[in-house]
């Protein structure tokens, strides 16, 4: 995190408060990144949440208060509503103003976003890659960017100053950030992120549907390794529904590669290709410890879960 203790912005609002957006007003707190933090939510739930935990200046329930005189919009809502929210809010937006994004797709937000992007304000995406599988303002909390890498896409010819000032807010929220073209970072987050959730939403809803094997045994056995897949298949289900919806071509590319190796080991384990399968299994091994080098993950044993005294 920079030493630099000062705003980076007068008012700064918040399009959704739930783990991302509520995470992120407690590191702009922290790190006194805005004078004012306004957040919207549409349901009286949510808003009164947000109440209680008091990370936000202002609380809406309607976009022109939430976004009038703002010189930072962040979209912290599912993908699906960003369409709507940009058009919605286009005519109160402040010139000058700097609007982002943590969407966990970027070519379908350019998409979506930018044609309703009014002169004069600097549309920039960016994506965080730091989240739980916990949902809602409860979830959120100031560390969670923290040592996490935040993707800025600009669209050639983005305005150079709010992309460096977008590039220190991130940095003083506590990430790492680079930038990327769009449609790199969809096919990367393709194979680092939306595959492996498919995945798990998969073996997961296979194990449920099981009639040789029952679901108290499923449940009973569950830490033989299904139990970990259950961490991811929790996330919340209108957003990764989103998110499948709207990298669709990256996703089934990836799938198509995954399809292709899953194969493989079939052929391996029916042929008793012992070599192969040692093989493979050296390799992510290694992928495992270059994760935990550079910092994205501990190295305890079982993810760090206890164990009993000796
Ligand atoms: P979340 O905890 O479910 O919060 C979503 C927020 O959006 C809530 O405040 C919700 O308000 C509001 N919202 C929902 N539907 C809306 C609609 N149709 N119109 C306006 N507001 C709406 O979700 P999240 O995990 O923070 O995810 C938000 C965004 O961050 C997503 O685009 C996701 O792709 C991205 N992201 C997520 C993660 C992650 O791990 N979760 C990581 C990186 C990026 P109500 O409660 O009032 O409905």
């Amino acid at each position: 995190m920079s030493s630099d203790s000062r705003p980076l912005f007068g008012k700064a609002a918040l399009l959704g408060i739930g783990l991302i957006g509520s995470s992120l007003a407690y590191a702009m707190r922290r790190a006194g990144l805005a004078a004012h933090i306004a957040g919207f939510a549409p349901r009286a739930e949510t808003l009164e949440s947000a109440r209680k935990l008091g990370f936000a200046d202002t609380l809406h329930d309607t976009l022109a208060p939430t976004v009038r005189d703002a010189d930072l919009v962040v979209l912290a809502t599912p993908l699906g509503a960003f369409g709507e929210l940009a058009r919605a809010m286009a005519p109160h937006l402040k010139a000058g103003a700097i609007l982002s994004d943590v969407g966990s797709v970027k070519m379908a937000v350019i998409r979506d976003v930018a044609p309703f992007v009014p002169d004069g304000v600097h549309f920039i995406p960016a994506h965080p890659i730091a989240g739980t599988e916990q949902s809602g303002p409860e979830a959120g909390f100031a560390e969670l960017f923290d040592g996490r890498w935040c993707i800025l896409t600009p669209l050639p010819h983005a305005h150079v100053k709010s992309v460096e000032k977008l590039r220190s807010f991130w940095q003083r929220c506590g990430s790492h950030v680079e930038l990327m073209d769009a449609k790199h970072h969809d096919l990367v987050l393709a194979i680092t992120s939306h595959v492996p959730h498919l995945i798990a939403y998969n073996i997961v809803g296979t194990a449920a549907d099981l009639e040789t094997v029952t679901q108290s045994e499923v449940i009973k056995y569950s830490a033989g390794g299904f139990r970990d897949f259950t961490r991811i298949a929790a996330s919340d289900p209108v957003m990764w529904r989103d998110v499948f919806l709207n990298n669709r071509e990256a996703v089934l590319e990836m799938l198509g590669r995954f399809n292709e190796d899953l194969s493989s080991l079939q052929r391996a384990i029916r042929w008793g290709d012992g070599e192969m399968l040692l093989n493979l299994f050296t390799r992510t091994r290694a992928i495992r410890r270059s994760i935990i080098d550079a910092g994205q993950d501990i190295g305890e044993p079982n993810f760090g879960r206890s164990r009993p005294k000796r």
